[in-house]
């Protein structure tokens, strides 16, 4: 099988697996009790934070771990709203976030809050302008993702920190598709995270904040985190998050070479009559979301079962409906559904990604033939 869906999940590096080992197989304490084992697995625990933090590579704050960045990503939304000050009832966000912001705007505006959603150009980019006019002093937060899960585009999160602070508000960056393959800006006061996409353990995540900007808390309970998320925390999961973010801070220029490799390898392998969907300057080249007229893009993935890759996003390609992402940069249904992401990364090679290439376009041909 040839792996192209490094935006759905990454395979777990081989560092990752062996420091987890141990606190699978032997080690089993509860990180939060008092006990000489306990307090062994409260510092690998404490060691993996910092590991994670490192590569965040935000400076005067912290990160709670969570059960993935979904979690983090509701705790901060509607925790920074509840935390907000008198008046200030309203979320910025853009039309091309992953469900979790999208979902949890939705969910606080059943219950009377105000959420303005910014549309994007045919680039993927939303317009520096349109987001300063959106802004007031009724704004809690502004809510947008660094790279796009469905097509890799990369907003200017830095200036957009900078017009939400102008206006008193906090900013939440989705930096799950850019840790360790883009550097986060400074300027976000809450940056939420995930290992599975950094080649470590599925099931944590972390919510890195600002001093001072923590939401108030979303699971109560016995007080871990610092009171911020109750829950007993796994070592094991910690660990392996830690090591696997300690390898992407390494090796990020590495990756990255090796990613522009091979986005060179696939543009070249792909021949005429496919068409980049969003920005290609703006835009982290492990992601290379295209599309061909006419193509039936479920069914070539049906065709090719053994080369692993998506229609748009993991999430869209399971409901049938069309991107929400492709819609927003202005496709049409048709162009949607003739749309495919492949994505690749560290343990991609370029035969790999011309194989699968060569093999996705002879399909693709196969069908107009098939049309004809
Ligand atoms: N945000 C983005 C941009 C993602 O790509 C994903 C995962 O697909 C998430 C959030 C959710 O991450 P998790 O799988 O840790 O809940």
């Amino acid at each position: 099988m040839i792996y192209l869906d490094y935006q759905a999940t990454t395979p777990v590096a081989p560092e990752a697996a062996s420091a987890m080992r141990p606190w699978i197989e032997e080690k089993f304490a509860n990180p939060h009790s008092p006990s000489r084992e306990g307090r062994e697995a409260a510092a690998a625990i404490e060691v993996a934070r910092k590991q994670v933090e490192r590569a965040v590579g935000l400076e005067r704050g912290s990160l709670a771990f969570t059960g993935s960045a979904t979690e983090a990503i509701n705790w901060a939304i509607k925790g920074s709203v509840e935390k907000a000050a008198p008046g200030r009832n309203r979320v910025v966000t853009v039309q091309t976030e992953h469900a979790a912001v999208l979902d949890s705007c939705g969910w606080l505006q059943e219950r009377g809050i105000e959420v303005t959603s910014l549309p994007v150009g045919n680039d993927g980019l939303v317009d520096l302008d349109d987001v300063e006019a959106a802004l007031d002093e009724s704004v809690a937060l502004v809510a947008v993702m660094l790279v796009n899960n469905e097509i890799g585009t990369i907003q200017p999160v830095g200036d957009i920190a900078r017009l939400a602070h102008k206006a008193g508000a906090s900013m939440l960056c989705d930096a799950v598709q850019a840790l360790g393959r883009v550097a986060i800006p400074e300027g976000p006061d809450l940056v939420a995270i995930s290992a599975h996409k950094i080649h470590g353990p599925k099931g944590i995540g972390a919510l890195w904040m600002r001093k001072g900007a923590e939401p108030a808390p979303l699971i109560h309970g016995g007080g871990q985190e610092r009171g911020l998320r109750s829950g007993t925390l796994s070592p094991a999961l910690c660990v392996g998050f830690g090591a696997a973010a300690g390898i992407a801070a390494e090796q990020v220029q590495g990756d990255q070479q090796h990613v522009e490799r091979l986005w060179t390898a696939a543009i070249e392998a792909l021949g005429p009559g496919w068409i980049v969907n969003g920005s290609v300057g703006e835009r982290y080249k492990g992601n290379l979301n295209i599309r061909r007229e006419g193509l039936d893009a479920a069914r070539l993935i049906a065709d090719l079962r053994d080369i692993a890759f998506s229609l748009g996003s993991a999430c869209a390609s399971g409901s049938g409906r069309p991107s929400h992402v492709l819609r927003a940069i202005g496709l049409s249904d048709r162009e949607a559904r003739s749309s495919i992401r492949l994505g690749f990364g560290r343990y991609t090679t370029e035969g790999e990604v011309a194989g699968a290439i060569r093999r996705i376009g002879e399909a693709a041909q196969a069908q107009e033939r098939f049309a004809a």
